[in-house]
C-alpha cells in the first residue's frame, strides 16, 4: 500500500526550513523556493511528497529549460557540485532536516529526482516511522 511521505527539507546555508505550511499539494506542504529562468524571477512550489514531481510555479518555464533555484529566506543560491547523469544539467541538492537529502535535476520535465541518505539502514527506518502514515 503506497504511503504519502512528505519530505522536510532545509536550506543548506542558513538551516531554515523551506516548507510552505500555508500552500499544500496532496495536502501536504510544499517545499517554496525561489527560481530564475532567463530574465524571469518568481517562486515555486514543489511537491513533498516522496517519489511525486508535481509543482507549481508563478512564471512560465518551457520543457528542457534549466532552472536556477535559491532559498526564499536568505537568498543564497541552492545548488549541488553534482550533474544529472540523464541530461547534465545541475542537480540541486538540498538537506533533509531528519539527515540525508534529497536530489533534483534542475531542468524543467527531466524526471531525475531521488533521496540520497547517509545510512540507508537506519535513515530509511527512521524516514517511515516519522513521516509515514
Ligand atoms: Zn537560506
Ligand atoms: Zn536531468
Amino acid at each position: 500500500m503506497a504511503k504519502l511521505v512528505s519530505i522536510e527539507v532545509i536550506c543548506p546555508n542558513n538551516r531554515k526550513s523551506l516548507m510552505d505550511r500555508d500552500t499544500l499539494l496532496h495536502e501536504r506542504p510544499t517545499i517554496k523556493l525561489n527560481i530564475q529562468n532567463g530574465t524571469n524571477y518568481g517562486t515555486v512550489r514543489l511537491c513533498s511528497v516522496y517519489d511525486c514531481y508535481d509543482q507549481v510555479s508563478d512564471i512560465t518555464i518551457n520543457d528542457g529549460e534549466i532552472v536556477r533555484f535559491f532559498c526564499p529566506d536568505c537568498n543564497q543560491e541552492l545548488k549541488g557540485n553534482m550533474t544529472c547523469e540523464l541530461c547534465g544539467a545541475p542537480l540541486i541538492s538540498l538537506p533533509i532536516k531528519m539527515g540525508g537529502k534529497v536530489m533534483f535535476c534542475s531542468r524543467k520535465g527531466c524526471k531525475n529526482h531521488f533521496v540520497a541518505f547517509a545510512d540507508l539502514s537506519t535513515e530509511i527506518k527512521k524516514f517511515y516511522e516519522e513521516y509515514g502514515n
